[in-house]
């Protein structure tokens, strides 16, 4: 018997509501396997603001540190939003990424396949896309100094931002897309602008080098502005993507169209630290946020929080069958037709958060069982 601890963070608004089904899923494959899930619950975002006064309490830092891995749901909502504010609920998010020590940021686009319909571009060009983003998370043109906005001595206004690397910072990077690549189909792009950038020269040199330490992943370098096009005419072809912050940033949200809907992207948070299980230490979290339009309602989609779980299960847990279970029960379960507002067709009867997690948990029965 393996035991597990993970602690549960589900946040604000819609945040629990979809952590409370991905934790059912995790109850369901607990039932049917000799794996223990040890799970401690906390307060984070606006929710520990009420409570505490502070968004992330010092204990739900230690508790993050001693845990094998972090479920997260969302934080955020009206209540809480004055720019202004000494406290906010995002610094929830920032403190536990920098108390995990996480570098990279990890996102699966996968099209489900009875959800082409959701896309905008054409079935037979997204079908099948399965496409893992790493987008480095700590460096790079949000955080390098100078940075500043001025007015010179002549009265022009003036701005600066600066992009800046080292090789430890790109390293660390593009040798986690070459690892996850081996559990996937064994490719990995590094996108950058080598053309007109010096510190894309440096990702390149630095992934042309690694490549040559994993002779079984195919390896081949993309400008990132034709990687976006390319992204949108030929999506499967692509496996593993790792780039720098700016490019990841933009190029990971031209990926959530390739899966349909915000209510079925996940994201995970890793950095070089392992847990106990030799997994890596890491903070799992749809990337949608808090949803108040919805929230209490019953009806926000669970499968962006369940697809998460499937990612901490590989990742972190090492438990590659439950994760595939997990994803096939996700795609059972939009097949049978237990579809949320936002997935379902114009007419289509829609089911509740509840219905579609109990949905998941009884196809990853099956899956387990079979
Ligand atoms: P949002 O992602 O919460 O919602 C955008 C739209 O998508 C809404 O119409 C919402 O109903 C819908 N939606 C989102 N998730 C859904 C789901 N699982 N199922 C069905 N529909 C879903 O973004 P927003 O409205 O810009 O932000 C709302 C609050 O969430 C803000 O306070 C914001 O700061 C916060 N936020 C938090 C995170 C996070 O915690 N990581 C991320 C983004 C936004």
């Amino acid at each position: 018997m393996t035991r597990f601890r993970l602690a549960v963070l589900g946040g604000d608004g819609i945040g629990p509501e979809v952590v409370a089904e991905a934790v059912r899923v995790l109850r369901a494959i607990e039932s049917t396997t000799d794996h223990r899930f040890e799970l401690t619950e906390d307060l984070v975002g606006g929710a520990a603001i009420d409570a505490h006064g502070t968004a992330l309490r010092r204990e739900t830092v230690a508790l993050a540190r001693r845990s094998d891995a972090v479920i997260f749901g969302a934080v955020g909502g009206p209540k809480w939003d004055d720019p202004r504010a000494a406290v906010r609920p995002e610094q929830a998010i920032l403190g536990l990424r920098a108390a995990l020590g996480t570098f990279a940021n990890l996102r699966p686009a996968r099209m489900q396949p009875a959800l082409v319909h959701l896309s905008p571009l054409k079935a037979e060009i997204v079908q099948g896309a399965d496409v893992l983003f790493i987008r480095e998370l700590v460096a790079g043109t949000y955080f390098a100094r100078p940075k500043k906005y001025w007015q010179d001595a002549r009265g022009t206004w003036r701005a600066v931002d600066t992009t800046a690397y080292t090789e430890p910072q790109v390293e660390r990077t593009v040798r986690m897309a070459f690892e996850l690549a081996r559990g996937r189909r064994k490719k990995v792009h590094v996108a950058d602008k080598q053309n007109v950038m010096a510190t894309s020269r440096l990702w390149r040199d630095v992934a042309s080098r690694l490549a040559a330490d994993y002779a079984d992943v195919e390896f081949q370098a993309i400008l990132t502005d034709a990687l976006a096009m390319h992204l949108l005419y030929r999506p499967s072809a692509f496996d593993v993507i790792v780039t720098d912050n700016l490019f990841g940033d933009l190029i990971t949200d031209e990926a959530a169209v390739l899966a349909g809907s915000m209510g079925l992207m996940p994201s995970a948070s890793l950095g070089s630290a392992r847990n106990r299980h030799g997994g890596y230490r890491g903070l799992y979290e749809p990337i949608h946020g808090t949803a108040p339009d919805i929230a209490g309602k019953g009806v926000a989609n669970p499968m962006a929080a369940i697809q998460s779980l499937a990612l901490l299960l590989r990742y972190s847990l090492r438990l590659e069958r439950e994760a595939r279970a997990v994803e096939r029960a996700v795609d059972d379960a939009i097949e049978l037709g237990l579809r949320t507002p936002d997935i379902a067709r114009p007419g289509e009867r829609t089911a509740t958060t509840t219905a579609v997690g109990e949905a998941v948990v009884e196809a990853v029965l099956r899956e387990l069982r079979s």
